[in-house]
């Protein structure tokens, strides 16, 4: 056998997986197809309650840190507030997620970039891993290679709901980057269903859209309408605008077949309503090592793997899939409800991003509530 572990994939979730099996003296290697470090399209805000599964010893750059998240609609015309200390630390993901690697392979894993892997085979005792110029094989794999999952989906079906999103880096002068500073701003009227973002970084600000409908919106188009919205008017440079999907459903089955076992986006875990990905891709990476290194058996890595996940990560995202349908649908609807509750929307959101709060249970206690006041009349 090569290896205890290999992990496809270098994103937060692979890196995650790879820390907890290398420091618990597993044999591990993990694979990225391009050469590191590597760029991934992403907006680059984490959450605070995903900046508290990060190592305690991890070093990473940060670009700026949020303590104000703002919910706004244009038309008409409100914005809600709400402030506290560090709610979204903005990182630029080719940095970030190196440093998360680096960490890794300090802690005894061995990085191959530029290596695809091709295959894979699952056999009884192991799993064989493919790739252009070699043939591996290791006890267990973690599927960690991200949204397009092409090694998922050759064993799984791919049942996830697949959002798509721009996103863009604007340059701009300091007193106009001032402008954005210190705050994380999502915008709810931009697109019918869907959202857009102001995430402010040192010298740019990162700007995009992302649908949830299974129309295909001209995201370029309202990207440029969203750009005018925040005024910016006049000529700044704008770099790497791209596109590319969010998974925001999970996969509505097992995340272990024999041996292998999928983690992040490849499993389909990022939210619903905020396609904030990273704390699911933390944590699914940190149960997947964590079972595998616990677990005697692949019988026994399974149920490990699946009690990690189950009420903190799939109860959870299924529970916002649902609400995020009511949510999307209907722009009247929306518009409504930020009218009534919009600081109560925003304080809960601020909630959840510090971790104070899970839909799961938010909704638990409105059912408690509920049942109290029928049972009181
Ligand atoms: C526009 C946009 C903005 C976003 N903004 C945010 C945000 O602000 N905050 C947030 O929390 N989430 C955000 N997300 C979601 C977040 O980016 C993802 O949820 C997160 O990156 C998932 O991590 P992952 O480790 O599962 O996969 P990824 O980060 O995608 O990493 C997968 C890696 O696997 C590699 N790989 C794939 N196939 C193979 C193979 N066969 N062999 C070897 N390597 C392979 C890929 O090259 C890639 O490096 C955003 C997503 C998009 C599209």
């Amino acid at each position: 056998m090569d290896f205890d572990v290999v992990i496809i994939g270098s994103g937060p979730a692979g890196g995650m997986a790879a820390i907890q099996c290398a420091e618990a003296g597993l044999k591990t290697a993990l694979f990225e197809k391009v050469n590191l470090p590597r760029r991934k399209v992403c907006a680059g805000g984490v959450v605070k309650r995903a900046i508290k599964l990060l190592p305690k010893d991890l070093e990473y750059p940060i670009e700026s840190i949020c303590d104000t998240v703002e919910l706004r609609l244009h038309d008409p015309e409100k914005s809600f507030q709400e402030h506290r200390k560090d709610l979204v630390t903005m990182v630029n993901r080719v940095d970030f997620d190196y440093a998360i690697i680096k960490h890794a392979e300090k802690k005894g894993a061995q990085i191959l970039d530029g290596v695809e892997v091709k295959s894979v085979i699952p056999c009884e005792e192991h799993v064989d891993i493919i790739t252009a110029n070699k043939r591996y094989s290791a006890a267990y794999l973690i599927i960690a290679e991200g949204a397009n999952s092409r090694i998922a989906n050759n064993f799984w079906d791919d049942d996830r709901v697949l959002a798509p999103a721009l996103e863009s880096e604007i340059m701009l002068p300091p007193e106009k980057l001032s402008e954005f500073q210190g705050v994380a701003r999502f915008d709810f009227d931009i697109i019918t269903s869907g959202y857009a973002w102001v995430f402010p970084k040192k010298d740019h600000i990162s700007v995009g859209i992302c649908s949830f409908s299974s129309k295909k919106p001209n995201l370029n188009k309202l990207f440029d309408d969203y750009k005018l919205k925040i005024g910016l008017t006049g000529q700044h440079e704008e770099r790497n605008r791209q596109g590319f999907i969010i998974p925001v459903k999970p996969r509505q089955q097992t995340y272990m077949k024999q041996r292998m076992i999928l983690v992040g986006d490849a499993a389909g875990f990022a939210d619903p309503i905020t396609a904030e990905g990273f704390t699911y891709a933390f944590k699914s990476g940190i149960e997947a090592g964590q079972a595998i290194v616990k677990g005697a058996n692949p019988e026994e890595v399974h149920q490990l793997y699946h009690k990690g996940i189950n009420e903190a990560i799939v109860q959870e995202l299924n529970i916002v899939s649902k609400l995020s349908k009511p949510f999307y649908f209907s722009q009247r609807m929306r518009k409504t409800l930020f009218k009534r509750y919009g600081a109560r929307l925003c304080r809960g959101m601020a909630d959840l991003i510090e971790g104070k709060q899970s839909y799961h249970k938010a909704l638990a206690k409105r059912a408690f509530i509920a049942r109290l006041i029928i049972n009181t009349k």
